[in-house]
C-alpha cells in the first residue's frame, strides 16, 4: 500500500455476532405504531478503518463473558477477526468507542496500547454514579468499564466533547441520543465518505421509519440524530451509510475475505 494518500481508508465491517429478537423488543414503545409484531435478528459488529499510515478499531465488540451472559450468539471473537486482519494488537493503535454499552467497549484487556477515543460526557456517564442504575446497568459490562477506568488511569483515554479529528480523514462527532455521549464516525474512503453510524441507527429502518430503538437516554437527541443523519446522507455528506445493528449490512457492501466465514465487507477496498 505504497503510493495512498494519508487521508484515505478502507473500512472492513465484521459481523461476530447474532441474536434472534422481536420487533417490540427493539423498538421504543412499539405499540404506538399499531404495526403486530414480528421476529427480527440483531447483529453485532466491529469496524476496522485503515490505510497504509494507520488502523483505528472502532468499537471493540462484547467480550466471550458479556455475550454469554446474555444469550448471544458469538459468531467469531473480536479479538480473533481483528488477528485474521493482521492487526498487531500490542501495538499503541488509536480504538474509537462510539459508546460504552457492553456490544461495544469489551476485550479492551486485549488492546494494552491502544489509545482510546470517546466522549468526555460518555465515559463521565459510565464511571459515574447514574451507570449503576439498573436501567442503565443491563447495557454495560462490570469488567470492561473496570478496563476502561484502567486505561483513563493510564492515561490512554482521549476524551474530547462535540467533535474531534482523530486522523486526517476520519471525524468523530458526538450526538447523544442512545446514550449520554453517543458518537458517529465519518470516514473518507475511495469509494466516498462513509458514516459508521453505530448504535444513532442501529436498523436501516429505525431511520427510515423514524422509530427511535427501545434503549435511548435522551429521545430528542436522537431524533435530531436521525434528522442530521438524514441531512447527511440527503446531501451527499455521506454516501454510505453503515447501521449498528442491522443484519442486511453484509448484504450492502462488497463481501471481503480477510476474515473467514463471509463474516466480513469491505468498503473503499484499498489495493494491497
Ligand atoms: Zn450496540
Amino acid at each position: 500500500m505504497a503510493e495512498q494518500e494519508d487521508d484515505r481508508y478502507e473500512v472492513v465491517i465484521v459481523r461476530y455476532g447474532t441474536r434472534r429478537t422481536m420487533r417490540s423488543e427493539v423498538y421504543l414503545n412499539y405499540g404506538v405504531y399499531g404495526d403486530g409484531d414480528a421476529p427480527i435478528d440483531m447483529d453485532y459488529f466491529v469496524w476496522v478503518v485503515r490505510n497504509a499510515h494507520r488502523v483505528i478499531l472502532v468499537d471493540t465488540g462484547y467480550s466471550i463473558e458479556g455475550g454469554a451472559s446474555r444469550g448471544r450468539t458469538p459468531l467469531m471473537t473480536p479479538v480473533d477477526a481483528w488477528r485474521h486482519l493482521g492487526i498487531d494488537l500490542d501495538s499503541e493503535l488509536t480504538v474509537v468507542l462510539s459508546h460504552a454499552h457492553y456490544d461495544h467497549a469489551g476485550n479492551l484487556a486485549a488492546l494494552p496500547k491502544a489509545r482510546i477515543v470517546v466522549s468526555e460526557s460518555e465515559v463521565d456517564f459510565w464511571l459515574g454514579p447514574l451507570a449503576r442504575r439498573a436501567q442503565f446497568h443491563h447495557s454495560a459490562d462490570a469488567d470492561g468499564l473496570t478496563e476502561l477506568a484502567k486505561a483513563r488511569k493510564q492515561g490512554r483515554v482521549k476524551t474530547f466533547s462535540g467533535a474531534v479529528t482523530v486522523a486526517p480523514g476520519v471525524e468523530v462527532l458526538e450526538v447523544g441520543g442512545h446514550t449520554p455521549g453517543q458518537a458517529i464516525v465519518r470516514v473518507e474512503t475511495p469509494a466516498g465518505p462513509v458514516l459508521l453510524a453505530s448504535d444513532s441507527v442501529h436498523y436501516y429502518e429505525e431511520l427510515e421509519a423514524d422509530m427511535p430503538f427501545t434503549y435511548v437516554a435522551d429521545l430528542p437527541r436522537m431524533y435530531r440524530t436521525f434528522d442530521l443523519i438524514s441531512g447527511l446522507v440527503a446531501t451527499g455528506q455521506i454516501t454510505h451509510l453503515v447501521a449498528g445493528h442491522d443484519p442486511s449490512t453484509l448484504e450492502r457492501f462488497p463481501a471481503y475475505d480477510g476474515v473467514p466465514g463471509g463474516l466480513a465487507a469491505i468498503i473503499g477496498r484499498l489495493s494491497q
